[in-house]
């Protein structure tokens, strides 16, 4: 692997791990790298840590490996932090902390760099796009092609968002040559939503409410709605994504309920908020337009939170503007 192999030296033991609720670019980078490490590795064990993917994934060739009960004493010689920072390894992270060496490969501009070797590059699409320029092309194969390009096709929103660049398009278009069924992967793995999926994201924008001048919107879901739409967190992706496509908005905060006030938020903004900065104040983290945080106390408490910071950098934007 490039930039990393004298890391990889002699490593006979090799722990793979990403974020907890794992996304479609966290679970395929994660993939793609343990497809390609077994080649490039053979003589190596390696063990993927990482909670239950999301159901349209387990279509991915090998995701049976996947460990989801992290009780080990097992000290790794290399252990790599896939699309995330040490503080959303969740369970994997006493592994990670033992492990001899640890690589973190990321794309979030949160990130500090967790690792004793860290290839962060927030400009990048996704951790999928970055892990393929480390990889040599000779190794890889359709498998890794697959998993890699659904791994982009699902942080960039389907080549939709900014951080689509002529680069990513050009990795795309490498992949496509491995001649799978892009089509009907995308399909599957990013539009489909099932019956009750797609009622409860219609529920929650049928209770969707504007505010600041109608520049932000905001909705929830709490976990008794979850309940009767018998769905869970995994289920609510792309909710905020149709908030976000409002006309007028330029921010769109979308929530669900965890724990007795206690919710996820996923914030997304259309380019004058920086929801990143907004996320990390209130622990968390992310992308200029896309972030998310965990916050305690009531719904109204954090919204309100929320809105002054998001006031402010509207106000700063103005501001600018005017200038
Ligand atoms: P989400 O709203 O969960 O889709 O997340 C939007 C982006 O922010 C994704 O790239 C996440 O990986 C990132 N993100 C979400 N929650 C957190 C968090 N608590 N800490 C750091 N990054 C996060
Ligand atoms: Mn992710
Ligand atoms: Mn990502």
């Amino acid at each position: 692997m490039k930039r990393i192999s004298s890391e990889l030296k002699g490593a006979k033991t090799i722990a793979i791990s990403g974020h907890v609720r794992p996304d479609g670019d966290c679970v395929c980078s994660v993939m793609a790298l343990y497809h390609y490490l077994k080649k490039e590795l053979p003589e190596a064990k390696i063990d993927i840590y990482l909670e239950e993917p999301p159901a349209p994934l387990q279509i991915l060739e090998g995701i049976e490996e996947i460990k989801s009960t992290f009780n080990t004493d097992e000290i790794y010689d290399v252990f790599f932090a896939m699309d995330c920072n040490d503080d959303r390894l969740g369970d994997a992270l006493p592994i990670f902390r033992r492990a001899r060496r640890r690589i973190n490969i990321d794309h979030h501009i949160s990130n500090t760099g967790c690792g004793d070797v860290n290839i962060v590059e927030p400009e990048r699409s996704s951790t999928s796009e970055l892990l393929y320029d480390l990889m040599e092309p000779a190794l890889v194969d359709a498998e890794i092609a697959k998993a890699v390009y659904i791994g982009i096709a699902h942080d960039t929103g389907v080549f939709r968002y900014s951080n689509t660049s002529p680069h990513t398009m050009q990795i795309a278009a490498e992949l496509l040559k491995f001649g799978f069924d892009f089509s009907k992967l995308i399909e599957e793995t990013f539009y489909e939503k099932t019956y009750f999926q797609t009622q409860i994201m219609g529920r929650a924008i049928l209770g969707s409410v504007r505010f600041m001048d109608d520049r932000c919107i905001v909705s929830m879901v709490s976990r008794r709605m979850m309940e009767f739409y018998c769905v869970g967190p995994k289920d609510l992706d792309g909710i905020v994504n149709l908030l976000q496509g409002v006309k007028g908005v330029e921010c769109a905060i979308f929530m669900y309920e965890i724990g007795t006030l206690e919710y996820k938020v996923s914030m997304r903004s259309n380019g004058l908020v920086n929801v990143a900065q907004v996320a990390v104040k209130f622990g968390g983290g992310g992308h200029v337009r896309a972030a998310g945080c965990t916050m305690n106390g009531t719904y109204h408490d954090n919204i309100n939170n929320l809105s002054k910071e998001i006031a402010e950098q509207l106000e700063r934007a103005q501001t600018k503007e005017q200038e």
